[in-house]
């Protein structure tokens, strides 16, 4: 894979905050033909559309980043066989509520989900399965990775249906800017969460595209756990606010804890500090251009 600079290569979702991230890793890594496409130009729930996409462009590799599209069935039957292997991206919300902590790739189906969120994790569980028939069922080399929460560059910083780390970034980023000096956090601060910056996610894509052809997904985690308090005090410390913190503990603290177990990729851990993610985060010229203050 690293050495097929020159194969084309679908990558679906590349302006989100993933596909990004991969797409940046390509350049740098040399990939010349990369075939990217936005909502408008083609429409991934619309399966003709798809379907003539695949069969005129051919690509050697796919990245599916994308959260609603019909890649996996076009890339068995609209290429001839051009695709050598397909990416599907999950997400760690597939996993039962009280999957064993940390989670393995085995926790998959082994009980019911977070009811909060069931409804996406069916459809990335979908996703998953439908790439283990694929190649099962007709050798179509699909694979697939779940990461840990994510943030970096063009994460959804939405005031209100923000995860925790864009949502305390842009909350501290206002009060400071506003000169108040009282920052409201939810919860009790006590649960643990870990972090994975996106372009760490980017290069276990990489490295899964080069080296792995198997059936089971892949867990990406990044190994360090925080308290959503020490999150708190760190986004504090990076935005440059001086003033307090409120907990308001009427606000749901979620799951106690998430930790990803990753046996399968046990090398890979390690990547960006927290404190560097986040200043990377926070000083990204993206925040500053497209995260409007209010
Ligand atoms: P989760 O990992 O699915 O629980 O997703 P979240 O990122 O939404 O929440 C993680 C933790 O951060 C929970 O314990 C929240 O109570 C806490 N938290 C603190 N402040 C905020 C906030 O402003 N927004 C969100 N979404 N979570 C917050």
């Amino acid at each position: 894979f690293l050495s097929d600079t020159d194969a084309k290569m679908f990558v679906a979702g590349h302006r989100g905050l993933v596909g990004s991230a991969i797409h940046r890793k390509l350049v740098a890594l040399g990939f010349t033909k990369l075939l990217l496409r936005t909502h408008a130009e083609l429409d991934l729930t619309r399966q003709a559309d798809v379907e003539a996409f695949f069969a005129t462009e051919r690509p050697r590799y796919a990245i599916v980043a994308a959260a609603k599209t019909n890649i996996i069935d076009a890339s068995l039957r609209c290429t001839g066989g051009a695709v050598s292997k397909l990416f599907f991206l999950g997400s760690s919300c597939i996993y039962p509520k009280h999957a064993p902590q940390p989670i393995p790739e085995s926790a998959l189906l082994s009980g019911p989900l977070e009811p909060t969120n069931e409804w996406y994790a069916v459809a990335k569980i979908a996703g998953i399965k439908m790439c283990q028939a694929y190649r099962i069922q007709h050798g179509l080399n699909a694979i697939s990775a779940m990461p840990t929460n994510l943030y970096g560059p063009q994460d959804n910083f939405h005031p209100e249906n923000s995860h925790v780390l864009p949502a305390l970034i842009r909350r501290f980023h206002n009060v400071k800017i506003s000169r108040a000096n009282e920052v409201v956090v939810w919860g009790t601060g006590s649960p643990l969460r870990e972090f994975l910056h996106v372009d760490d996610l980017a290069d276990a894509v990489v490295f899964l595209m080069d080296r792995y052809s198997g059936l089971e997904h892949a867990n990406v985690r990044s190994g360090k756990e925080v308290t959503i308090k020490e999150l708190a005090e760190l986004v504090k410390e990076v935005v440059g606010f001086q003033g307090e913190l409120v907990w308001d503990k009427t606000k749901p603290d979620g799951t106690p804890r998430k930790l990803m177990d990753s046996s399968m990729l046990a090398g890979m851990c390690g990547g960006a500090a927290l404190r560097e993610g986040l200043a990377d985060t926070y000083n990204y010229k993206w925040y500053a251009d497209n995260v409007v203050d209010n």
